[in-house]
């Protein structure tokens, strides 16, 4: 099947329409249109190459949701017409460990990601949810709950995930004191999900321009990084700390947050750090740890939990034709706090 979609030629050329081919049905298989793709801060990693193995050309995108249009002869679970989703994993070895254990991120093969890897059968690079199709292994596919609004829902699939996966890691639940670095698009469904699950929580930003939009989406406080006095009035509080951060950074001045036993997950920068005093950590049996997205069947419980929470993430629609203002927008943190480009046959 012919399809097309928003590609990146080079790290520094703009995303353009180009056509491609979806792969022929296999017998598991699930050919979507897609309606809605989030667009995440690693797409942007992605096609400016900053983690050094981008494929061109790229098509990014691995928030998508979409509409079943044809399904392979061993699909029973999906039909015509279905609203599904697909996060950031279109396959993996099925048969490892954990694979068996439902966390196919760890895949001890690799997990096929959603876009810039190769095809397990074809070698094929894989092109991700800035076009108007996908075909994708039915294990892979997501189920939308109905009452799920259908744009909103895109940025549940990378966004959601990687902040549900660590909150649950760590069990947050009603008692939790969690903190949140870095209030954007992970940030700020973080910030949504662990209000859900009945923690207190806290946003730490660079500067106050978040503060009321932290207070409205359910935190109970909000902390300047930079602000040394309440950072050092913040000590010893937190149970978890999530750090959205994209860029290398220290992170030295946040361990001190964290209760005895406390951890910092690292969810954002993919790659070096700033060098790191071990006086915090070794003080207070503090950790650091790191999470990447998560496993399908936690993935479809986060879908789940968000219909039953009434979570949803704060939005801004895009057209297909503003994704390289809305990547210059995504580099400035200028975002409320996710783009979702809706698609239409128009844009291509
Ligand atoms: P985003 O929407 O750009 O949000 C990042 C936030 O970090 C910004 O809103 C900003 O918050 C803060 N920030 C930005 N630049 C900063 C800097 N130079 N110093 C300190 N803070 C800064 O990005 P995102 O889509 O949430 O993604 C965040 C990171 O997670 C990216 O690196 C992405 O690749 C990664 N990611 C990882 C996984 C995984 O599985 N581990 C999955 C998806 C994404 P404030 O304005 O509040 O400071
Ligand atoms: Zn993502």
């Amino acid at each position: 099947m012919k399809t097309i979609g928003y590609a990146a030629e080079s790290a520094t050329s703009p995303l353009k329409p180009m056509e491609f081919d979806c792969r022929s049905l296999r017998h598991d298989d699930v050919a979507i249109e897609i309606l809605y793709s989030g667009v995440c801060h690693s797409d942007l990693h992605t096609v400016k190459n900053d983690w050094g193995w981008t494929i061109y050309p790229n098509v990014p995108g691995h928030e998508i949701v979409g509409r079943v249009i044809e399904v392979g002869s061993a699909v029973h679970q999906y039909k015509v017409g279905d609203h599904v989703a697909v996060g950031c994993m279109v396959d993996s070895c099925q048969s490892c460990h954990h694979c068996h254990d439902g966390e196919e991120q760890f895949c001890v093969e690799g997990f096929t990601q959603t876009y810039n890897s190769p095809d397990r059968h074809t070698q094929d690079i894989t092109k991700g949810g800035y076009a108007k199709h996908i075909v994708v292994r039915q294990e892979f596919v997501l189920s939308v709950p109905q009452s799920l609004d259908l744009a909103k829902t895109a940025p549940l699939l990378c966004a959601g995930i990687t902040t549900y996966s660590p909150l649950r890691s760590w069990n947050v639940g009603p008692g939790s004191k969690v903190a949140v670095i870095g209030m954007g698009g992970l940030g700020h469904m973080a910030v949504k999900l662990a209000v859900a699950m009945g923690a207190h929580v806290t946003v730490v930003s660079r500067s106050h321009s978040k503060k009321d939009d932290a207070l409205n989406l359910g935190a109970d406080a909000f902390l300047i990084s930079q602000d040394n006095d309440s950072m050092e009035k913040a000590a010893g509080q937190f149970d978890l700390i999530v750090d959205t951060v994209p860029v290398k950074h220290d992170v030295t001045p946040y361990i001190p947050l964290l209760k005895v036993d406390g951890t910092l997950t690292l969810v954002g920068q993919v790659g070096p750090l700033a060098e790191i005093n071990s006086v915090p950590m070794i003080l207070g049996r503090r950790r650091i740890a790191g999470s990447i997205i998560g496993g399908i069947a936690e993935t479809q419980e986060m879908l789940d939990f968000c219909a039953r929470m009434q979570v949803m993430p704060e939005v801004e629609m895009i057209k297909m034709q503003d994704i390289n203002q809305a990547f210059e927008r995504l580099e400035r943190s200028d975002v409320h706090y996710r783009f979702v480009v809706g698609m239409q046959a128009s844009d291509f």
